[in-house]
């Protein structure tokens, strides 16, 4: 029976919604989970642990890319496209930017019109406030209890201009780079270190008068690759065209995406990928767990402003500094 909604729900009911796919108990399973409050982190754990065993069957994919490049237009089209071969696809969106500007630039449904009117789809904008690491932390979460909920694709967005794309690389089987017709990545705003993140890169807007440069451009970067990637023969084949907005190219985008997948499946490298990821993952969670209680440490906060100070006024060395604070926090 469904959880009488005046009451606040038991970890098992927010289990037996999520599994039962309830789409009303997945959104309020992914408060709980990104509320930063201290009376949801027990019960948040209690229910990753009791849906843990249902997880782990979707494709995880990451879509980053610089604002304007189309990542909204072809994830409402490639979603479409899936949702009609029967797929149910959630789609997860990484916005550093939220916490700065209070606005966002992943946030907003609208930006996946068609497919976020489908009852097949999910689609999460990622919430406002915390840090990164924060935000990368219960997206990761998130993505767990989405399978949970039954989704067998779930698409992590992040907007392509910093550091997330570290931590989307951690928690997705295959990382996709989305450009822009012509120039080096560079001009395309494209972060250093992204492209060689990703598994496939993607030029869009293969379409009207732009069509012929997104061919040179998907061609330029197959020889790069192919230069730095020197004896993975199969570079080239990472390289893609297509169109969000006219839909060319994207079913063949996806096939691209299932044979990789397959491919590292039959391999083992899916699995030894994704083991990797949970024991980072589980040591991030120590790091990022002792840094915050650090930072709230009342001893520690009496003393790290003197400290910063001695620091920036070349009075004390930083790593003495960092001695002293560790000291502080953890007194021998
Ligand atoms: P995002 O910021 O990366 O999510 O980009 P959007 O999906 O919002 O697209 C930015 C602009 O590019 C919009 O005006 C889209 O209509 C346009 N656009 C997206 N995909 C294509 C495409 O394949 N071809 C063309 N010509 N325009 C596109």
């Amino acid at each position: 029976m469904a959880a009488d909604r005046r009451r606040t729900p038991t970890v098992e009911d927010y289990a037996d919604g999520v599994l039962a796919g309830d789409r009303a108990m997945l959104g309020r399973a992914i408060t709980l989970i990104e509320s930063g409050k201290d009376e949801h982190a027990g019960p948040a754990q209690q229910l990753l642990q009791r849906l843990l065993p249902h997880t782990g069957k979707a494709h995880r994919i990451g879509i980053t890319g610089v604002p304007g490049v189309g990542k909204s237009t072809a994830i409402d089209q490639l979603g479409i496209n899936l949702v009609e071969q029967g797929h149910r696809v959630a789609v997860l969106a990484v916005d550093p930017t939220s916490t700065r500007s209070g606005g966002s630039i992943l946030g907003d449904k609208t930006r996946m019109e068609q497919l976020s009117r489908r009852p097949e789809a999910f689609i999460r904008p990622s919430p406002s406030g915390g840090t990164l690491g924060g935000v990368a932390r219960r997206t990761r979460e998130a993505l767990l209890v989405c399978e949970a909920a039954g989704f067998d694709v779930v698409l992590v967005e992040t907007v392509g201009v910093g550091q997330s794309e570290v931590a989307v690389a951690g928690m997705v089987d295959l990382f996709l780079l989305l450009l822009a017709p012509g120039g080096g990545d560079e001009l395309q705003g494209v972060k250093r270190g992204i492209v060689e993140l990703a598994d496939l890169l993607v030029v869009n807007k293969c379409d009207g008068a732009l069509a012929d440069l997104a061919r040179h451009t998907a061609a330029d970067y197959g020889h790069a690759l192919h230069m730095v990637r020197s004896g993975d023969d199969g570079a080239i084949d990472r390289v893609r065209t297509c169109s969000a907005l006219t839909g060319v190219g994207i079913d063949e985008l996806w096939n691209v995406v299932e044979d990789l997948v397959r491919a590292a499946r039959a391999s083992g490298e899916l699995d030894a990928r994704r083991t990797e990821q949970a024991r980072a993952w589980m040591w991030s969670e120590v790091t990022d767990t002792l840094f915050d209680d650090l930072r709230a440490d009342a001893a520690v906060r009496a003393r790290i402003d003197a400290l910063e100070h001695d620091v920036s006024h070349g009075r004390m060395s930083p790593a003495a500094a960092a001695r002293e604070v560790l000291a502080v926090f953890r007194p021998r």
